[in-house]
């Protein structure tokens, strides 16, 4: 069995309450900080009794081991080798000193045109990430990525500060910025916020060798364009609006956009998130390369169907404190539900069924709302569910 919570010991009783390391709101993190610096309680991790947390001092707190001569075992989720087994785990882990999270993706080379068929050659459930061999062992793709990441700002935002869901897709595309200083690719030495793109001088740019990180809305009223180089070869454009509303310009080429769309159709709008690099030297663009689509809901987040976009847009309109989770909620089995409502009285768990005859689809609805009427359940959460079609 995987760990993945933490224990706080109460002095001097010595009482214990078991917390998942994720998710946490931000309060309660520092809430623990000042009792265990009061020496009211102390913290440690699941897997070791000789493994003392502290809270960090940084503007995002995070658990550290304060102990560094103790490891923690192969299947503590803070172990750095740790493979969880959803799909969102498989190609993260967390490195405890920085308090980073690593994502493992597959290397960045833009000579060939490999990412192409990223998608197609995965099944529905294998999108997140690739198995692969070698290094290439269980590797996020840009979809797994840029997903999770979209998920986690949304998220910092119920359970941080603001302790509110998003205004506008823009203030959620401020904080998927903000959330990727605390990641970084494995192979990187930089964080995934220094690669964001920046709107640059093309001119500067090193052609095939920098490579920048967009996150950014497909302009939907207008979303393709032309450009003709010097040698009158033509080039598509495609146009998108960042964080604070500004037109950006990338080529793409259509067939392969229009090929990424068809596949996830559930939503008018689309991030479109992945690296960018100058392809040529004459080029006035960036040239977008591993990318993805991603349709959201109406304030910018991930959805998997139409029916969830529509249940998210209508939460948000009854200004709900809700988030998406990407990783299984402790006590729901080993299930991610789609969604979370942060309640005064007893948080929500929900699920957005559609109606599908697909007998291993119907098997798992059986079995969460069979969990739902647990005592075990119903002594954290209540339940809720929509069925559509
Ligand atoms: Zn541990």
């Amino acid at each position: 069995m995987d760990k993945k919570s933490f224990i706080v010991i109460g002095k001097p009783k010595g009482n214990i309450t078991k917390l998942p390391y994720s998710p946490i709101k931000e309060s309660l993190l520092l809430n623990l900080k000042t009792r265990s610096e009061k020496g009211e309680i102390e913290l440690r991790c699941e897997c070791s009794d000789k493994i003392v947390l502290k809270v960090s001092n940084a503007k995002s707190p995070y658990l550290y081991n304060s102990t560094r001569q103790f490891k923690h075992s192969k299947d503590c989720c803070r172990h750095p080798q740790f493979v969880g087994s959803s799909p969102y785990e498989k190609a993260w882990s967390y490195d405890e000193e920085e308090g980073l999270h690593i994502v493992r993706i597959k290397e960045l080379h833009f000579s060939q045109s490999g990412d192409n068929n990223e998608r197609n050659n995965n099944v529905r459930n294998n999108v997140f990430y690739q198995e692969g061999t070698g290094s290439n062992k269980n590797v996020s793709t840009v979809f797994g990525l840029a997903t999770r990441i979209n998920m986690m700002a949304w998220e910092s935002m119920v359970l941080g500060k603001k302790h509110r869901i998003p205004n506008d897709k823009y203030e959620l595309a401020k904080h998927v910025y903000g959330i990727t200083s605390r990641i970084r690719l494995s192979r990187k030495r930089k964080t995934l916020n220094e690669m964001f793109y920046k709107q640059v001088n093309i001119r500067n740019v090193k052609v095939k060798k920098d490579i920048y990180f967009v996150y950014m809305y497909v302009n939907r009223e207008r979303p393709f364009g032309e450009d003709t180089l010097f040698d009158n070869t033509k080039k598509d454009i495609l146009y998108c609006k960042d964080a604070f509303g500004r037109t950006n310009r990338f080529y793409v080429e259509k067939e392969e956009y229009e090929h990424k769309k068809k596949i996830e159709p559930h939503s008018p709008e689309y991030v479109v998130a992945g690296f960018v690099y100058k392809k040529d030297l004459y080029h006035r663009c960036m040239t977008l390369q591993n990318y993805c689509l991603i349709p959201v809901s109406d304030r910018g987040l991930y959805c998997e169907s139409s029916h969830e976009k529509n249940i998210y847009d209508r939460l948000c309109d009854d200004n709900l404190t809700f988030y998406k989770p990407y990783l299984p909620i402790e006590g729901y089995g080993s299930f991610i539900p789609d969604g979370y409502i942060v309640d005064k009285e007893r948080d929500i768990i929900f699920e957005v069924f559609g109606i599908t005859g697909m007998s291993s689809y119907d098997e798992r609805k059986e079995e969460k709302i069979a969990l739902s009427h647990t005592d075990s359940f119903k002594s954290m959460y209540k339940f809720k569910y929509w069925e559509v079609n």
